[in-house]
């Protein structure tokens, strides 16, 4: 008896219960569709390391003796979709049994249900063995509330998985050590090496530009950095820990032109496709802490395991007690197009330039810059969410629904009206001076609030709270923001917003 499963390109998981054993009466198919490279515009880069990790992955499995069936894209009998190529696999094994991991994409989770219900054959669905909390984590915990708060999601991870505890106490007797955290970064420390393995890909990038498959950014000039095997995943966690890990924390927030990288792990597309499994990148932090104690401090560790204990699984959790409705939110009922130039670079807003041309370059920006500089911005501009998504999903190397979604709409945009955040995350030049080095070298200045070298930061910060002041002056995290601009004169106020106005009808020439 044939059974056939189904291994899609984020279920790269090589401890997975499944590899066990070897059986040669179990076929593995892995495939490389269409359906997944055309919705949006995606980074060259991101289809190539997909691609690359899914068929080092099924090389690895045929040499621990499993039988593996691999569509390349170009494969004369790929029909470009899973359901399609699925019903001619079974057929031509003549399989009885069909298995499948549970996907983390909603409507795939759906359409393969779907069509498992509608075979002959016997299925089975199995879980993916990734993740530490599950799918429904969040929902549970914060069943009729109308936030959800990631500081209680996270508390209870640590104390559930036993990460940072003392006697049932919070190592270090806090929580929380963002405050020490947050520094701007002023050159003290050396910046590191960005991690790259140099991967050869270009007959991979060639065979998907001859198929035609609209992309955006570029190769780098030395390969693919981002790591596609497993053995690159655990040595890029071991170059993290090593090098980067002593000063996470400290400059986790930080914005600078000299680094895309700073000190920001890279581990997302690792982890995400599952060639990492969080437990495993949490000890291994946790060993090179306690091995190295004079130079890691607890607040770098803390804010690590924050992000992967933390934010990682609580927006999962979020995807899943909010889907579908959550990927067409718009609290604000925002319309605005996306500005041309972040499909380019070419802007001469400094901090935007270089955010967006480092993304193009290497698929890969730092959460601040996410959400900081072009989150920030695109909110401002009242960009409409479904533009914001698109972007977003296809430029970064990591992106995936559950987790491009949750950050871009709930963490981003305040699409969800506070679920997930308790105050949009936007800003005027003044953070953005005060934490990075971006408006030394800008066309605009960022003291100015008005005139042709006012940073626009300034004019639509004011703007956006003045529109939307029904949805949020009852906020109490925000009511500092109304009381001052309630103070200004008449005159102030007026010069702002028609400032705003201007810089909104000429959007794509900033
Ligand atoms: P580090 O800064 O080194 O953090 C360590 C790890 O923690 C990351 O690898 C990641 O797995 C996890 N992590 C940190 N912050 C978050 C977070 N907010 N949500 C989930 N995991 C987190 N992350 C994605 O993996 N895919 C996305 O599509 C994605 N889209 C985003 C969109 C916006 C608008 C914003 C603001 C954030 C987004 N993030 C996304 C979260 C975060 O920016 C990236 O995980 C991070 O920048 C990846 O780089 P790194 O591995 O160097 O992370
Ligand atoms: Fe960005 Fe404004 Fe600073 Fe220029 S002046 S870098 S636009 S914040």
């Amino acid at each position: 008896m044939t059974t056939l499963r189904l291994l899609l390109g984020d279920q790269l998981n090589p401890h997975h219960s499944w590899f066990r054993q070897v059986n040669s009466e179990v076929v593995y198919v892995l495939m490389e569709v269409r359906e997944e490279t055309d919705g949006i515009r995606h980074h060259i880069q991101k289809i190539v390391a997909f691609f690359a990790a899914m068929r080092a992955f099924a090389q690895a499995l045929r040499e621990s003796g499993h039988r593996v069936v691999y569509l390349e894209l170009d494969h004369p009998e790929n029909q470009q979709n899973f359901l399609d190529n699925l019903k001619a696999l079974l057929r031509n094994h003549q399989a009885q049994r069909f298995e499948w991991m549970l996907p983390d994409q909603w409507d795939l989770g759906l359409r393969l249900r779907g069509f498992a219900e509608g075979l002959e054959a016997e299925t089975g669905c199995v879980d993916s063995e990734h993740f530490l909390a599950g799918r429904e984590a969040v929902q549970l915990q914060f069943q009729d509330k109308k936030t959800y708060v990631m500081e209680a999601f996270y508390r209870q991870m640590r104390q559930k998985h036993q990460v940072l505890l003392e006697d049932g106490k919070p190592q270090g007797g806090r929580w929380n050590f963002d405050q020490d955290n947050r520094r701007r970064y002023d050159g003290a420390v050396p910046l590191p090496e960005g991690m790259h393995f140099g991967n050869e890909v270009s007959e991979l990038a060639a065979m998907i530009r001859s198929q035609g498959i609209k992309t955006l950014g570029g190769l780098e000039a030395n390969g693919l950095r981002w790591p596609v095997t497993r053995l690159q995943a655990e040595s890029a966690l071991q170059d993290f820990v090593r090098h980067r890990l002593p000063h996470f924390g400290t400059y986790q927030d930080a914005l600078t032109s000299r680094s895309s990288f700073l000190f920001h792990s890279l581990l997302s597309f690792a982890l995400n496709v599952k060639l990492l499994h969080p437990r495993e990148v949490i000890d291994a932090a946790i060993r090179e802490w306690e091995r190295r104690p004079e130079d890691i401090s607890l607040a770098q560790l803390e804010g690590f395991v924050r992000q992967i204990l933390g934010w990682r699984e609580y927006l999962r959790g979020v995807y899943w007690a909010q889907m579908p409705e959550y990927r067409v939110r718009n609290h604000f009922q925002h319309s605005a197009p996306l500005p041309s130039w972040y499909w380019t670079g070419e802007t001469r807003m400094k901090c935007l330039q270089h955010a967006i041309r480092q993304s193009l370059d290497h698929a890969y920006a730092h959460h601040i810059q996410r959400l900081m500089v072009t989150g920030n911005f695109a909110l401002l501009a009242g960009v409409h969410p479904d533009e914001v998504d698109a972007w977003y999903l296809g430029i970064y190397i990591d992106a995936l629904e559950w987790v491009e979604v949750t950050n871009t709409r709930g963490m981003s945009q305040f699409a969800d009206g506070g679920l997930v955040a308790t105050k949009p995350y936007v800003s005027s030049a003044n953070y953005l001076q005060k934490m990075g080095d971006y408006c030394s070298g800008c066309t605009y200045d960022p003291k100015q609030k008005t005139g042709p070298r006012a940073c626009p930061f300034n004019s639509l910060y004011w703007d956006f709270f003045h529109r939307h002041r029904n949805l949020l002056e009852r906020n109490p995290r925000i009511g500092m923001v109304y009381r001052t601009w309630d103070r200004m004169g008449v005159a102030s106020r007026e010069a702002l917003l028609q400032e705003a106005s201007g810089l909104k009808q000429r959007m794509d020439q900033l």
